[in-house]
């Protein structure tokens, strides 16, 4: 997986988030303020159009410049947490031109655990990390981990939230999936149609 692969991952992911943001909104608006669909849409977009402008020559710095994009585009929890994800992840690819399967895994270990450390989430407390880490325990195979974290996202719906927004909310955020879960399986998603 080239510096290619990697643009190609993430502007797949920006339009499935454009497709998608109504619906992270209304997920969002059902346990936080109906904010998340066009916090990630503003930040997706951006991250395209630096892309575009800046062609960064290896997988590590496309992931650094997206990440630094979404952190200083969205206002929302959501934007530093991923850009996190992203920043730290392309941190731990270093300047290789070419990684593969394995070495992806192993750096979207490390972005995760930066974002479990940030945010303060354990599992189960109804947060992305709840369809980020299944994900990334799938890896190598992507079309696994794109349904590891449909699974993970899926299996937020009956949770109490305990981080963020949502916790407010107590035992009414119950019945309801986490928005930054359902981004996290875009990502993935993109990733499997991108590989596929
Ligand atoms: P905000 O809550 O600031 O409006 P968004 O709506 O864009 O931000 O994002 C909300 C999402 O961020 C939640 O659904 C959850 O997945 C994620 N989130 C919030 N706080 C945390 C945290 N401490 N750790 C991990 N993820 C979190
Ligand atoms: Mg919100
Ligand atoms: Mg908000």
């Amino acid at each position: 997986m080239d510096a290619g692969f990697f643009r190609r991952w993430l502007t797949t992911a920006a339009l499935a988030v454009e497709r998608e943001a109504d619906r992270l909104t209304d997920l969002d608006s059902a346990i936080g303020d109906a904010d998340h669909g066009s916090n990630m849409r503003r930040g997706t977009a951006a991250v395209t159009a630096a892309l575009d402008k800046e062609e960064p020559a290896t997988p590590g710095a496309v992931l650094l410049l997206a990440g630094r994009t979404l952190v200083s585009t969205v206002g929302g929890a959501a934007g530093p947490l991923f850009g996190t994800l992203l920043r730290r992840t392309g941190k731990a690819l270093g300047d290789a031109e070419r990684v593969g399967g394995e070495e992806l895994r192993q750096a979207l270990a490390t972005g995760v655990e930066a974002v479990a450390q940030l945010g303060g989430a354990a599992p189960g407390d109804k947060t992305m990390l709840d369809a980020l880490r299944p994900a990334v325990e799938a890896l190598p195979d992507a079309a696994a981990a794109a349904r590891a974290a449909a699974r993970g996202a899926e299996a937020t719906v009956p949770l109490r939230a305990r981080k963020g927004r949502a916790s407010y909310l107590g035992e009414r955020s119950e019945g309801h999936m986490d928005p930054g879960a359902a981004s996290a399986t875009l990502l993935f998603e993109a990733l499997a149609e991108v590989t596929a």
